[in-house]
């Protein structure tokens, strides 16, 4: 895991729309840091980012202290967990977790090495028993842990969610809260967390992040915001 530091981002898009305005944010090793606010309010591309998707106009972007502005997102170490789970349907819940690990090029892991980094993240996931199962046949909440065990098994530096539970019924959506902030506890996973659900928001985070026209306007704690008047 490694932190991440965003000093002065500043983001104008080709049409010259000027989205983030001179963001600075600290997100410690392990920390989970949840990022709100209104929709157009610049969330998904400060996400955008830090994963490498979008250029950095201005300012300066690290992770575990190395600048990264001009990385490549294959470069970055970093895994993004889609609400729509991204799975290969025609592929096996093994498969699918094992396979960024099979497109490893440089020091490439043995079968032994894949299966036991497999096995260990769908323990920790409980999907031991959904192995050999096809995404099409499991629920939104056992896709939404493949996705993860994909993250998991690359043992990528930081994850980065982007409203993940959106496409979810309220059921599920709280049951699968309560395994991500489960599941944070165990891994210590350095994570920003894109939502605009405000249980969500105040449940799942060390911290919250508030966005609004681009502007960061404040960073505190669940508790912090919500004893404030
Ligand atoms: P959020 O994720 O908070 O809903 P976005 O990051 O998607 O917000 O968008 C922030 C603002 O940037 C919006 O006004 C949006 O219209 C604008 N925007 C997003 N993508 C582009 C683009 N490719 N070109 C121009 N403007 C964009
Ligand atoms: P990276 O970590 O380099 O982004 P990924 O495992 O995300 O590697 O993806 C590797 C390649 O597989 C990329 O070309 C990506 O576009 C493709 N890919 C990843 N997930 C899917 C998917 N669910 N369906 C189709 N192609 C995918």
């Amino acid at each position: 895991m490694a932190s991440i530091t965003l000093n002065h981002i500043d983001k104008t898009y080709d049409d010259g729309y000027h989205a983030i305005s001179d963001v600075n944010l600290d997100i410690e090793d392990g920390e989970f840091v949840i990022l709100v606010g209104p929709s157009g309010s610049g969330k998904s591309t400060l996400l955008r980012m830090i994963v490498g998707l979008e250029d950095i106009t201005d300012g300066e972007l690290l992770i575990g202290g190395r600048r990264v502005n001009e990385a490549a997102p294959k470069d970055r170490n970093l895994a993004m967990v889609f609400q729509n789970y991204a799975l290969y349907p025609h592929l096996t819940v093994y498969e699918n977790i094992a396979f960024p690990l099979r497109l490893v090029r440089d020091g490439k892991p043995s079968d032994e090495e894949i299966d036991r980094k497999v096995r260990d993240a769908a323990r920790v996931l409980e999907l031991t028993d959904h192995l050999e199962r096809k995404p099409g046949n499991l629920s939104g909440g056992q896709r939404q842990r493949v996705a993860m065990g994909r993250a998991i098994v690359r043992e990528a530096d930081a994850f980065l969610f982007d409203e993940p539970l959106s496409n979810l019924d309220a059921k599920l959506r709280g049951q699968m809260r309560a395994e991500i902030s489960q599941l944070q506890r165990r891994l210590a996973t350095t994570s920003v967390y894109v939502t605009h659900d405000q249980t969500e928001a105040m449940t799942l985070g060390d911290r919250v992040a508030v966005l609004k026209k681009g502007v960061l306007q404040q960073v505190a704690s669940p508790r912090e915001l919500y004893e404030q008047p």
